[in-house]
């Protein structure tokens, strides 16, 4: 009984910690597109946004990027065409480029950090560790992510609480 009581509390301490960790590291808003709906709120709330550079086969455009670079955020590439489970595919550097040279050419420098959509990932696609940093699992974890159109599979709400 004891060994479960202190079971426990260690992962009511863990639970804890990563609450507050929680609330202190930088917030994230995946799904950033022209395509997809976003509120108001939401962007402005958060500090880094995930922006998807060919959702539903249409490019970012320098209007769109123009705005959201005014609105001062960090911005990271989150797939290419963001389909479903896009890179638990093996992707080779040609399919990964047409996204960084989208996202170069709108936003006028390279991303450094990428997130696959839905964190599909296949460890074929470990080559991409070389060129830029790769948020998995544990990001999602450690930060308060966001959706735009509030399509994750934690909803926005819950995110908001925890
Ligand atoms: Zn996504």
């Amino acid at each position: 009984m004891k060994v479960w009581r202190n079971i426990l509390i260690v992962l009511a301490g863990i639970i804890i910690c990563v609450f507050f960790v929680r609330l202190i590291l930088p917030i994230q808003l995946d799904d950033v597109s022209p395509g997809i709906f976003c509120e108001e709120e939401l962007l402005d709330l958060v500090d880094v946004y995930y922006v998807i550079p060919k959702f539903g086969n249409v490019s970012i455009d320098k209007n769109w990027c123009d705005e959201i670079l005014k609105r001062n955020k960090e911005l990271r590439l989150h797939g290419v065409y963001h389909s479903f489970e896009e890179f638990g595919k093996v992707r080779d550097e040609e399919y990964l480029n047409e996204g960084i040279e989208i996202f170069e050419a709108c936003f006028g420098f390279e991303p450094e950090r990428f997130k696959p959509p839905q964190i599909a990932w296949t460890k074929e696609n470990d080559w991409m560790k070389n060129e830029m940093r790769i948020d998995l699992g544990w990001n999602e974890v450690f930060h308060k992510v966001y959706h735009c159109g509030d399509t994750g599979v934690i909803p926005n709400w819950v995110v908001r609480v925890f």
